[in-house]
């Protein structure tokens, strides 16, 4: 059971779920819940997509919510970052697909017009739910 982000951006980062992982007396790191709980060494901070922070927390309530804010601070958070960058380059990449369309519209392949079409309405209609998520977070609290 990890920890998923839920925010505006959830659907950039939607294959990370953050969980504090439990290494082994054997040096093992699990990412499954079982019952052996004896040779619980301590927790790393790990996700869904394969990263694993380098440090070790004690096996403790306190360890494990170590781990935990250490994915978030450490992973999700430029991840996060990252997504939210991606709005600098995105006017310019949009003037380069209407280029594109106009450019194929010229040469009548009407289907790939259509194509890199879908893909822009695809593309607004993804950036219109961040929007919104955005715009209702900043609502007034009133
Ligand atoms: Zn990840």
């Amino acid at each position: 059971m990890g920890i998923r982000y839920t925010g505006p951006y959830a659907q950039q980062v939607d294959d990370h779920e953050g969980q504090a992982a439990r290494k082994l007396a054997d040096g093992t790191v699990s990412a499954e819940w079982t019952e052996e709980t004896t040779s619980l060494h301590g927790f790393v901070a790990a996700c869904s997509c394969g990263w694993r922070a380098e440090d070790e927390h004690p096996a403790t309530e306190v360890g494990r919510e170590a781990a935990e804010a250490q994915w978030n601070t450490e992973h999700l958070s430029p991840l996060i970052e990252a997504a939210r960058a991606a709005w600098d380059t995105w006017p310019e990449e949009l003037v380069g697909l209407a280029r594109y369309v106009r450019d194929r519209m010229h040469a009548q392949d009407a289907a790939e017009a259509l194509r890199i079409l879908d893909q822009m309405v695809a593309d607004v209609d993804y950036r219109r739910r961040t929007v919104t998520q955005l715009a209702a977070q900043q609502e007034p609290l009133a």
